[in-house]
Formats: structure tokens, C-alpha cells, sequence
């Protein structure tokens, strides 16, 4: 597929401000296909006077906007979702392209990234408030929610789509007014969501896109601007806290979605083919570089055997290859990803652990990396203490609750998690138990738009979708009324 097909647009004129498609001050900057490294597209390349010029816009039209009637600003949201739907296609062969994912998981991607147009146009009619009277009389209390204001958004490659609807639907939903920056590998789906959100009715200066290959330029210019109230960042756990660092300057409100280290945990009494089924989700969907993959499993001895046996053969079975061929796995996003895996996965086969199953891989010349499972994994082993980002699964034997309790906490990272067990009771009572933002019972996905998604520990600040989601981009106001 050529380019021009590709894009119906020239993502040349790719910053988005006021309404206006314009070009990056800093010229044009290559977008490859991480498949086989043919470069797809010329992207703008916004500079920090195009990101100063997004705030302009951006502060403008917060004015009219926080006052724009919710149910007006719930329709684009709703537009904005159908059209999503309208151009699943195409969307979804824009992910495949620039981010390497095979098309179902990135058909799945659309429609969970749309889904946040739809949650947050319902949320947008029901802003909640309070009423009550002061204890000692004399005052009635009315508290509502405020749009902060104009909100900074930075997200990365690993999924275009959603990690932009994510921060766009609720923050219109709320009344702000956002400057977005999307991954400067993953730039055309954030073009291409942006245009349909002008097409459905989002007034000039309401969202503003500046990509660029200048990440941290354009991010300081923004925390740096008395206008931006408000930062809403996904990605590393490194670069959030370089970001958090900054609004601190300023008092920024921050909400961060960073790294993972999520343990699969499966118990004596689990199912274990729905473990295996839940595993081959949790593990290889987007070639495991989520930051909700399972990290690292955790089997108990009694179904260690059965449940390797049968996670290995359907790793053997997985097709890597470019998703354009219909494999079930895509490429890793760069050559220093593979490189990563690569040493790591040395490392711990020299500690000891044995590669027991992998899949084949294709010779196309792309950032390739081979589903592997790896056994007899020590519990300490460094490769259990890192986000791998790839389809790697090292299994540890476990036989004592305690023991396995605190292998799970002993992880910096807590978000997501995952338990298998026929007991719910059981289940739900180890779940309780691990510092982790969400758990998944006797399934592999936990992101769903009408749930609070997030971390704890080094894992982040605040969450997003469900009605949390709504008021990240809110400030609480009380009114004391004499009376
Ligand atoms: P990942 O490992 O997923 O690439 P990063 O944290 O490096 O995670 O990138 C996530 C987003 O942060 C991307 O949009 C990237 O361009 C941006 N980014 C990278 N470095 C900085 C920085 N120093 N300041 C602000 N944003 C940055």
C-alpha cells in the first residue's frame, strides 16, 4: 500500500491549530513501518513556537467552550465515535502500518479507542455536584466540578488510538481544551482521529495536535505556559517523572499512566486452559508491548507442567510476521527493542532458566522478536523486575501463599495484575492482597472504558476512563451560601 492510499491526507500538514492544518516549523520527520522499515509517510515536525502557538489556540477557545452546553459537547464526543466506526478500517490499517500490531488486535484497538467517545459523551451530561448545610447552620454548601482548564496531553506508540481518546474524550467531555503530542513513531492515527473530530463538529482551537520529534522541547514549553493547567501523560515511568519534576514548578495538576510489571498469577485449583487462554492475551496481544502485558507468571507446582505444556504449544503455533500477511504477531516497534529482549533473555538462560517453547520467525528484515516461554526462572531473576515490552513469558514455580505474595509486591511497578483460580473467594482475596491498580479474575484483559484504569506505586497517578476519568480533568469548587 502506497502512502497515498494509505493516508487521505498530507500529514506534512500535520499540526493542527486553530482549526488549521499547517506545516512544522522544523520541516518534515519519516514515519516507518516497523515491518520492514519502508518508510511510510512525512510527518510535520512542530517546534516549541508551533506548540506555543497550539496553547494560543487552545487558551481561546477554552473560553466558549467550558460554557458550551454539556449535551452540545457530548454530541461531537458522540459524532467523534461514530465516525471512528465509519473509518474502522482505515484506522485500523494505519496502527498495523506505523505501530506494527497485527490488524485484529489493532480492529480491537479501534473499537476500544472509540469507546472512550462514547463513555465520556454519556459522562459529559452528568457533571455530578453536591448540596448540603454547614453542621453548625448558618450556610448551605454547593460544591461543583470545573473544567481545570487547558490540558497537555503526550501519549505514546503502543496504542495511537486509544492512549489519545483515552485524554480527548474526557477532558472535552469536561470543558477543557487540549494540546496533544502523540509518539513521533505512531503520529498518523493521532492525525487521523483529530480530523474526524473536526469533522464532527469540534470548534477551531478545542484540540490542537502538534507531533514532533522535539518530545521533551515541546513538553517544557507547555509546562512552562501559566495557560496549561493540566498535564495527562502515558509513558515511561523515566520520562513521567521527568514531567512530574516540571509541573511541580508550577503546580500543574498531573495524572500519569506509566510503566508496568504485571504478575500472571495461576493457582493449584485454576482452570488451566482458560489460564492459557488468558495468558496468550495477556502476553502477545500487541506482541506484549502494553503496559498491562503479563510480566511475569507465577504457577503453582501442581499445574506448573500441564500449564507450560499447553502455553508453550500455543506459542509454537502463534504466526509472527507483517500484519499485512495476516500474522497473528507484529514486529517490536524498534531495533533497540529487539536488542533489549535479545540480552535480557541471555542473561537469564545464563542463570539458569531454559527456553522450553518458541515460535518461528519470518525473514522480512523488520524489528522481529520471537514468542519465547521461559522455565525454571528464579524467583530473584532481573528479568522479573523489568517491563519487557515484548512477547517473552519467564515462569516461576510457586508453592507458598506468603512467599508468593511477596514476589508479587516486591515490584516498584503495580499495575496491572492477573489471578486464576476456581475459588472466586480465593481469588479475590489474593487480588485484595496485591499492590496493583487492576486485576483480572480468571481472564487476561482488564482495560475496559467503563472502569478506572491506572496504577499505584511507580505505576502512576490518577486514572482514567470511568466516571474518575471524567473528573481527572476537573477541579472541585464549593459555593458558601449565608444563609
Ligand atoms: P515509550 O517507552 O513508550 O516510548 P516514552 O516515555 O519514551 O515511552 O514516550 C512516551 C511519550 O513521551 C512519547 O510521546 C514521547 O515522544 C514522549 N517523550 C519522550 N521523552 C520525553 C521528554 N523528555 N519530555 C516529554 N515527553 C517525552
Amino acid at each position: 500500500m502506497t502512502s497515498t492510499q494509505l493516508l487521505s491526507f498530507d500529514p506534512a500538514l500535520g499540526v493542527l491549530t486553530d482549526g488549521r492544518w499547517q506545516a512544522g516549523r522544523s520541516g518534515t520527520f519519516a514515519v516507518e513501518d516497523p515491518a520492514d522499515r519502508a518508510v511510510i509517510a512525512h510527518v510535520a515536525d512542530g517546534d516549541v513556537d508551533d506548540a506555543t502557538a497550539a496553547v494560543d489556540a487552545a487558551a481561546r477557545a477554552f473560553d466558549s467552550w467550558r460554557l458550551t452546553p454539556p449535551r452540545a459537547r457530548s454530541e461531537v464526543l458522540r459524532r467523534a465515535f461514530e465516525l471512528m466506526h465509519r473509518d474502522a478500517e482505515h484506522l485500523a490499517d494505519l496502527i498495523t502500518r506505523e505501530n506494527g500490531k497485527s490488524l485484529a488486535d489493532a480492529r480491537a484497538e479501534v473499537g476500544y479507542a472509540a469507546e472512550f467517545f462514547r463513555w465520556f459523551a454519556e459522562e459529559a451530561v452528568r457533571p455530578g455536584g453536591d448540596y448540603g448545610s454547614a453542621p453548625a447552620g448558618g450556610a448551605r454548601t454547593v460544591v461543583t466540578h470545573r473544567p481545570v482548564g487547558v490540558a497537555a496531553l503526550i501519549t505514546p506508540w503502543n496504542f495511537p488510538a486509544a492512549m489519545a481518546t483515552r485524554k480527548i474524550a474526557p477532558a472535552l467531555a469536561a470543558g477543557c481544551t487540549v494540546v496533544l503530542k502523540p509518539a513521533a513513531e505512531t503520529p498518523l492515527t493521532a492525525l487521523a482521529v483529530a480530523r474526524l473530530l473536526v469533522e464532527a463538529g469540534v470548534p477551531d482551537g478545542v484540540v490542537n495536535v502538534v507531533p514532533g520529534t522535539d518530545a521533551a522541547g515541546i513538553a517544557t514549553t507547555w509546562l512552562a505556559d501559566p495557560r496549561v493547567r493540566k498535564i495527562s501523560f502515558t509513558g515511561s515511568t523515566r520520562v513521567g517523572s521527568i514531567l512530574l519534576k516540571q509541573a511541580a514548578d508550577r503546580v500543574v495538576n498531573a495524572s500519569m499512566e506509566l510503566g508496568g510489571n504485571a504478575p500472571f498469577v495461576v493457582a493449584d485449583d485454576a482452570d488451566v486452559d482458560a489460564a492459557v487462554a488468558g495468558a496468550m492475551v495477556a502476553k502477545f496481544r500487541g506482541g506484549g508491548q502494553a503496559c498491562t502485558a503479563a510480566n511475569r507468571f507465577y504457577v503453582h507446582a501442581d499445574v506448573h507442567e500441564e500449564f507450560v505444556a499447553k502455553l508453550g504449544a500455543a506459542t509454537e503455533r502463534l504466526t509472527v510476521g507483517a500484519s499485512s500477511d495476516g500474522a497473528e504477531v507484529g514486529p517490536l516497534i524498534s531495533a533497540s527493542a529487539v536488542d533489549t529482549l535479545e540480552q535480557v533473555v541471555a542473561e537469564t538462560v545464563a542463570a539458569g532458566a531454559r527456553i522450553s517453547h518458541r515460535a518461528a520467525l519470518p525473514d522480512l528484515g523488520g524489528h522481529f522478536y520471537p514468542p519465547t516461554v521461559l522455565v525454571d526462572v528464579p524467583a530473584d531473576a532481573p528479568i522479573l523486575e523489568h517491563e519487557l515490552f515484548g512477547p517473552v513469558a519467564p515462569v516461576v514455580r510457586w508453592r507458598d501463599e506468603a512467599e508468593l505474595l511477596r514476589w508479587v509486591n516486591a515490584s516498584e511497578m503495580g499495575l496491572a495484575s492477573y489471578v486464576f483460580s476456581r475459588d472466586l473467594q480465593r481469588a479475590m482475596r489474593l487480588g485484595e492482597a496485591f499492590d496493583a491498580g487492576m486485576v483480572g479474575i480468571n481472564r487476561g484483559l482488564v482495560s475496559d472504558p467503563s472502569a478506572p484504569f491506572g496504577g499505584v506505586k511507580q505505576s502512576g497517578l490518577g486514572r482514567e476512563g470511568a466516571r474518575e476519568g471524567l473528573r481527572e480533568f476537573t477541579e472541585t469548587q464549593y459555593l458558601s451560601i449565608a444563609w
